[in-house]
């Protein structure tokens, strides 16, 4: 008797746990994807001492402002620059000289907002450099770029003397940027990895407008950019103490290519980060404030920002009170670890398919949905379908179809006896209206990484 009740009491625990774990999935996404072992490896070199050596030493410059001092070696801009790319020098060696690394230098002409400060300073133009990293891809050409600015600001944008140490605006940003080049670089990968310190944007995003308007120039093919900015603090100025998950902002609409990639960041992140989700914005970004993912994105790039859940606006702009004991490096490691994996995932990802098509089943209801894919890759092991209502903003189920061969349909129309082919490849899921539900199409390789979704809209 007394046996029978421990087991059924038991069994409540158990439908409950379950009933709990369902409502967590639903309630924080939930990660769809399956561990890939030499992703978690990546993960696991991320390095909590290295991010607090690196994010001490680019604070010490006291002041990264664009206007700061190019001639010290202990205060300014100029020995960020020269200390960070050193760094990556200091990487490629360690991974086997693939690193590439430069300065990206450019006269910058003044704008509405410096041209006083150029008269100023009796200048006609403003050296602008980019500090970069890139790691060349096996095959592919695609470019993914991670981004932060360097450059810091006080009460007044364009005072250079004033110290500025933006330990968090974008301080926290740019040593996570350079952390995930640290551990990716020790990798290969199939597309192109790029490692951006952006200079100006606190001037008008003027470092990420010259890179995005290179990449508009030489024709470059970019897959995603991230811009990592003010991701160093758990505590906001709201009083909320919150390290649990990131904020990532695209720009709609529901299925633009930039959404997508901020979809793909928390699909095939969370998978390799329990203790840090992300929690989508459905935002170009917050209000009245811009950030570097901007310039990419009015290029028609697809972008996306990271921020930290909480700000807090008395540690930004202003004079020296954006410092290290605002920030959390345990949460700038997590930061990390979490784009490591994107990264991975994305530098290996097959290449997007194209032409999604879903159309009605009249005689069950059911929905079929057809697509093509060119692509070079010869490791293309099949294609999933991500689900979710159309309320949703989060896939929500994956249904994987396995390999596929393409197939030929040749149909007529009734009214005017015309014949149409069509070459792709074509599955049917029953049971689902094509009423009801966002269908997205990813293709997947052999080792298990997945491309970024696109979605039939019409
Ligand atoms: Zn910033």
């Amino acid at each position: 008797m007394f046996t029978n009740k421990k087991s059924y009491m038991s069994k409540i625990i158990y439908a409950l746990t379950g009933v709990l774990f369902i409502w967590t999935s639903a309630a924080f996404g939930q990660s769809l994807e399956k561990r890939i072992a030499i992703v978690e490896e990546m993960v696991s070199k991320v390095s909590v001492a290295n991010i607090i050596e690196m994010h001490d030493k680019i604070v010490s410059f006291e002041t990264r402002n664009f206007y700061s001092d190019m001639e010290s070696d202990t205060r300014g801009r100029g020995a960020a620059q020269r200390w960070m790319l050193g760094k990556f020098e200091e990487f490629s060696k360690a991974g086997g000289g693939r690193l590439q690394f430069y300065f990206d230098n450019y006269d910058q002409p003044p704008t509405n907002r410096s041209a006083e400060k150029y008269r100023e300073l009796g200048e006609e133009t403003h050296l602008l450099v980019n500090v970069v990293a890139i790691l060349p891809g096996r095959t592919d050409n695609v470019r993914y770029i991670v981004n932060g600015h360097y450059d810091s600001r006080g009460s007044n944008g364009t005072d250079g003397k004033v110290t500025a140490p933006g330990a968090n605006d974008d301080a926290s940003g740019t040593i996570v940027m350079m952390e995930l080049a640290r551990v990716l670089s020790q990798y290969e990968f199939d597309h192109t990895l790029m490692f951006v310190a952006d200079d100006g944007e606190e001037q008008g995003l003027l470092g990420a407008h010259h890179m995005a308007q290179t990449a508009i120039d030489e024709g470059w093919e970019i897959g995603g950019v991230f811009a990592d900015d003010i991701v160093g603090g758990v505590l906001g100025g709201n009083g909320k103490y919150d390290g649990s998950a990131i904020r990532v902002f695209s720009p709609g609409p529901m299925d633009s290519e930039s959404r997508q990639w901020a979809r793909y960041a928390k699909f095939v992140g969370e998978a390799y980060s329990p203790n840090l989700l992300i929690n989508l914005v459905f935002r170009l970004d917050r209000f009245g404030r811009g950030g570097d993912h901007r310039a990419f994105i009015e290029r028609g790039f697809p972008g996306a920002r990271f921020t930290e859940l909480n700000e807090n606006f008395a540690h930004q702009h202003g004079d020296n009170n954006d410092l290290i004991e605002f920030t959390n490096r345990e949460y700038m490691a997590k930061v990390a670890r979490l784009q490591v994996a994107i990264l991975a995932y994305a530098g290996n990802s097959p290449r997007k398919v194209t032409n999604v098509n879903v159309s009605r089943d009249r005689n069950d209801y059911g929905t079929f949905i057809r697509w093509n894919h060119e692509t070079e890759e010869t490791d293309i092991a099949g294609y999933k379908i991500y689900i979710r209502k159309t309320d949703s903003g989060y896939w929500q189920e994956v249904v994987d179809v396995g390999a596929m061969e393409e197939i030929t349909i040749t149909s007529r129309n009734r009214r005017t006896g015309r014949e149409t082919t069509w070459t792709g490849y074509r599955t049917k899921l029953f049971n689902r209206s094509i009423d009801d539900y966002v269908f997205g199409i990813v293709a997947y390789d052999r080792d298990g990484y997945v491309g970024i979704a696109v979605a039939a809209v019409r």
